[in-house]
């Protein structure tokens, strides 16, 4: 894929103001890297580029972080105790909880909607079978 087409696809994916807001972000993560005056000569092209690979990689984990939080918010499931049946209609209380999981990018803490049984004072995920097991 050239350079052009790289760009189009880049630019279509954002508003103009959204692409102004991540180039501002460029900026500060480049500034917060090499300081206001900036690179030195002698950094080398592979140090900026792994630089630019840890920053992307960062941005990744929060934007998996992020968009689990708002899922795991916006999509309520109910949900029946894996030990007694009980369904989360009735008597399961559900609260959210973070867990480490691997994602392409690393590792984050994937928010989730944990359910715990009165009966049987079980916690469990709605999701065990989705979402990085
Ligand atoms: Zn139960």
């Amino acid at each position: 894929m050239g350079t052009d087409s790289r760009c189009e696809m880049e630019r279509s994916m954002l508003s103009p103001e959204a692409r102004q807001k991540f180039d501002e972000l460029v900026a500060l993560l480049t500034r917060e890297k090499y300081g206001p005056r900036g690179l030195s000569r002698e950094t080398t092209f592979a140090e900026m580029e792994w630089f630019a690979h840890q920053a992307g990689r960062m941005l990744g984990r929060a934007m998996d972080e992020d968009l689990a939080i708002q899922q795991a918010e916006e999509h309520f499931q109910e949900s029946c105790c894996p030990t007694c049946g009980a369904s989360g209609e009735s008597d399961v209380v559900e609260s959210m909880k973070t867990r480490p999981l691997q994602t392409l990018d690393g590792k984050i803490l994937l928010a989730e909607r944990v359910f715990r049984c009165p009966t049987c004072c079980r916690d469990f995920f709605p999701s065990a079978d989705g979402v990085g097991d």
